[in-house]
């Protein structure tokens, strides 16, 4: 981030030297000149959603999300949370004393005929873990405000009214898109009628992201997440911002900016790689979500084996013997990146195990030093994505100082992606 706003420091990208597979992964290495041309494509991409005569067409929709204040610190109480649409499906508990807090939670699965299923069925599902959590918690009787990160593109009529404006991440159920998920969830537990609750806020993973680092750091004024999908918000001005009534008067307000659909209109057509191109007509949301595509979890496992496969199929890689597994799709998971690139230089032997369990025995050391980089090329080049978005909205924005908020699993397992 530093390097994109002030420049004079190492370049990020060693040059490829070595053995040839370093010149086949050329592609996947972004110039400096890449990088700033991205800058300025994402913040014309920004200030067109933001503009209410030209959001319509936006890509990078801007959602205001009516969150105008920060957190002072002082807050106090018992609340319900929901986390919908990461890795995990969580509900929380979490009671706020002043300066400190205690959370308990519970992970929950969203099987796979669910996230691709009906709606009602969704929203029951979420019903029931709530339901039960409540019960597990000894506060099924009690009525407590609850908020509800729900990380999708929201397009939100107030603090507690949302319509979905499409999935992504791999869920697709029908019946929510253009609807109020508020509703859809209130009228599940209405139709249980063993709980109440009172939602009091609908938001986005990195408004939640934003206000909970600002809840002890006061410069914090981005929140990125880089997880399963991969999305920035941040502090506008709302004069800034043409497309909220800002009925409040008050002088900020967060953006849900929705970075992760950057190129769905061909924006990013000048890095896009063949590995990119072809996770995404493999992908449930075809032409959506390039960017995110080329960063997050969901994706960054599979750019990878798509690589491989194709050095392996050039006699780059495994002597050119690949194995079922390897040309299998999604069999390359994300974790084997993180795990991979966590071993010191030098030992493979993680990297060895990894492709023994990916019918591959016989991979040479060489092998396993070739894999990494690739490994390495993906994993630096999501990086320096992020990094040239977050320089983005920190120069966008004029304040002396912000401190960027950070989570989502690639940024906690992976072992340098962003420190
Ligand atoms: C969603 C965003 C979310 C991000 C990280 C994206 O797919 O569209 O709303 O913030 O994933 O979870
Ligand atoms: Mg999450």
């Amino acid at each position: 981030i530093h390097y994109f706003i002030n420049g004079n420091v190492k370049p990020p990208c060693p040059l490829p030297k070595g053995p040839s597979i370093r010149e086949h992964c050329k592609d996947l290495v972004l110039t400096d000149d890449q990088l700033r041309e991205l800058m300025s494509k994402l913040l014309a991409a920004i200030n067109k959603g933001l503009n209410k005569d030209t959001n319509k067409d936006a890509i990078v929709k801007c959602f205001p999300t009516y969150v105008q204040d920060l957190p002072n610190g002082q807050e106090k109480g018992k609340f319900l949370a929901l986390d919908l649409g990461g890795t995990n499906f969580r509900v929380l508990i979490i009671y706020l004393e002043q300066n400190h807090f205690k959370m308990e939670s519970k992970v929950y699965s969203i099987p796979q005929d669910i996230m691709t299923g009906s709606g009602t069925q969704l929203f029951d599902h979420i019903a029931k873990c709530l339901a039960d959590f409540m019960r597990d918690n000894d506060v099924a009787s009690e009525r407590l405000p609850l908020g509800f990160t729900f990380s999708f593109p929201l397009t939100q009529i107030g603090l507690t009214k949302g319509l979905l404006a499409q999935w992504t991440k791999g869920f697709s159920c029908s019946g929510v898109q253009g609807e109020d998920v508020v509703r859809l969830l209130e009228e599940a537990l209405a139709r249980r009628g063993d709980v109440q609750i009172e939602v009091c806020a609908i938001l986005n993973d990195t408004t939640g992201c934003l206000m909970s680092c600002a809840w002890k750091n006061r410069h914090c004024r981005v929140g990125i997440i880089c997880g399963t999908g991969c999305n920035a918000c941040y502090v506008e001005k709302s004069e800034n911002v043409t497309t909220f009534p800002n009925d409040s008067g008050k002088p900020y307000c967060i953006i849900n900016t929705e970075w992760g659909a950057m190129g769905d209109g061909g924006a990013l057509d000048f890095i896009l790689t063949e590995y990119d191109k072809q996770v995404d007509s493999a992908s449930i949301n075809q032409g959506k979500q390039l960017f995110e595509k080329m960063i997050s979890g969901m994706y960054m496992g599979e750019i990878v084996r798509l690589a491989l496969q194709k050095f392996t199929k050039q006699g780059l890689l495994f002597n050119g013997q690949g194995s079922e597994q390897l040309f299998t799709k999604g069999s390359f998971l994300t974790k084997y990146v993180s795990e991979i690139e966590s071993e010191p230089k030098g030992t493979h032997t993680i990297c060895l195990s990894v492709l023994a369990g990916l019918g591959l025995p016989h991979a040479s050391e060489q092998d396993a030093i070739n894999v990494r980089y690739v490994c390495e090329c993906v994993s630096r080049r999501g990086a320096h994505l992020v990094s040239a978005g977050a320089a983005c909205l920190i120069n966008k924005m004029d304040f002396d100082h912000v401190t960027v908020a950070v989570d989502g699993s690639v940024y906690r397992f992976h072992p340098h992606f962003m420190i």
